[in-house]
């Protein structure tokens, strides 16, 4: 048994039967569906908004909703299509949209995906305990019971018969059992929203070059993006959402992060200079806003049951104990500014295994989102939101079926109710 050292100074436990860590794509679908189950549910998350890198790092698509290729299907739906219907209802534009590597993404608007969002967990009567982070996890026997969360207020305790990991970075399973992690190292990167553009000019990503060899010239810097980054213009604005800034993130330790956010910033204000001198159109460009934090795509992993392997993507396998669908390919960012892809066969498909969801330790503990088990090379596949509503859905009916029983749920019992919530498996 391992004790929480901090008092919680008095103020009462919250009791639900689900507790749900992290308010990302996983973390939103998880909850949505433990409430659909007919649980409670407490949605915990350390920003003032829902929304996940989304909102938090400013990454403004969702991928992974349709295969690639020419003929794109849809291969996640469930909660995913909910947040998508309910984006729609306030008239933002959900179809996906080609993008040149023949990938189909859905650009987001991150203030009305927050409202969005925040619309559908009121509406199941989810507990949404913004402002708040799980800092340590109480367990007896394997049992996680206990989650001791810290807010502006101070520390309190929420107990819950089943927890979701939907931390993006494996937070709670390390919280749980560090031994059960491993480090996995991917490049973090710093978005950029960029306006005050003159988009009527067209944007030739040759300009770009331009603006590389003038960043390396004025600060005696390599931008590890040589390509110049990844824009893409946001039609209800007058301006470009970009990725232009990557940097190494060894850990999530606040030293490492630190550094990553001041160097990032640095950058990003040094190549919005050199943009403004050689880009048409960027003149009067304008930082609107960065992040607001370092996107961290990973800096650990959790050992699962079944972690999905690069082979499932290679064989586009099919499998009977498959909780989710993937169509995205694997897209892994080893290094700053090196970006790898590996495709799945005739722009298809494979499924992610109930296992995946499942820690070795921790008998009450779902993995979601990009804390699921996964190789390093899968993972650049089933970490993006798309995947990671479907993986999320999953696990948030498996944490409710599995409530207050002495076994996990069983998987027949898991895809039947996600089939009655629309998942596509
Ligand atoms: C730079 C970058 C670009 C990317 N580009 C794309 C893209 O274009 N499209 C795409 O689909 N995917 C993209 N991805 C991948 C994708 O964003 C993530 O893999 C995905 O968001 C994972 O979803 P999630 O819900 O599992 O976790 P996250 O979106 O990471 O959400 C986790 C949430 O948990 C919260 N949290 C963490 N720890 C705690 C705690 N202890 N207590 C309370 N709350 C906590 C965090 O604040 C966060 O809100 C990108 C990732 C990065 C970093």
């Amino acid at each position: 048994m391992s004790q929480v050292p901090l008092p919680s100074r008095g103020r009462p436990a919250l009791r639900v039967d689900v507790a749900v860590v992290g308010g990302g794509a996983a973390g939103v679908a998880a909850a949505l569906a433990a409430a659909e189950c007919g649980r409670s549910v407490a949605l915990i998350e350390g920003y003032g908004f829902l929304g996940g890198t989304a909102t938090v790092a400013g990454v403004q698509s969702y991928c992974g909703f349709y295969t690639s290729g020419a003929e794109p299907e849809q291969v996640v739906g469930g909660m995913g299509q909910r947040v998508l219907d309910s984006l729609a209802a306030m008239g933002h534009e959900v179809a996906p949209l080609a993008q040149s590597s023949g990938n189909w993404i859905i650009l987001l608007d991150p203030e009305r995906l927050k409202l969005a969002l925040d619309r559908l967990v009121q509406q199941a009567g989810i507990q949404t305990l913004l402002h708040c982070r799980v800092v340590a996890a109480e367990q007896q026997n394997g049992v996680v019971h206990t989650l001791l969360c810290s807010d502006p207020d101070g520390l309190f305790r929420v107990e819950a018969r089943s927890v979701v990991d939907a931390s993006g970075n494996a937070n709670i399973a390390a919280l749980v059992s560090p031994g059960s992690t491993r480090p996995r190292v991917q490049a973090a990167t710093l978005t950029a929203r960029i306006t005050s553009v003159d988009t009527a000019r067209s944007f030739d990503r040759n300009d770009l070059q331009a603006a590389v060899a003038d960043y390396q010239r004025r600060t005696g810097q390599t931008l590890a993006r040589s390509n110049g980054g990844f824009f893409v213009r946001l039609p209800w604005s007058q301006g470009y959402w970009a990725m232009m800034v990557d940097v190494d993130l060894p850990d999530c330790t606040t030293q490492a992060l630190s550094r990553a956010e001041m160097e990032a910033r640095a950058i990003a204000h040094d190549y919005l200079e050199s943009l403004r001198r050689k880009v048409p159109g960027f003149a009067s460009a304008q930082l609107e806003v960065t992040g607001p934090q370092l996107g961290i795509r990973s800096t650990r992993c959790v050992r699962s049951q079944q972690d999905v392997r690069i082979g499932d993507l290679l064989e586009a396998r099919r499998r009977a104990d498959g909780i989710a669908r993937s169509g995205w390919p694997c897209e892994l960012h080893p290094y700053p500014g090196v970006t790898e892809y590996r495709w799945i066969p005739d722009s298809g498909w494979f499924h992610v295994p109930y296992g995946a969801l499942i820690p070795l330790d921790g008998s009450n503990l779902w993995l979601a989102g990009s804390c699921i088990g996964a190789d390093d090379e899968a993972f650049g596949s089933v970490r993006v939101m798309g995947c990671a509503f479907a993986t999320g859905h999953a696990a948030g009916v498996a944490a409710a079926l599995s409530c207050g029983q002495a076994q996990r749920a069983s998987l027949s019992a898991v895809r039947s109710t996600l089939l009655q919530q629309g998942a596509i498996l």
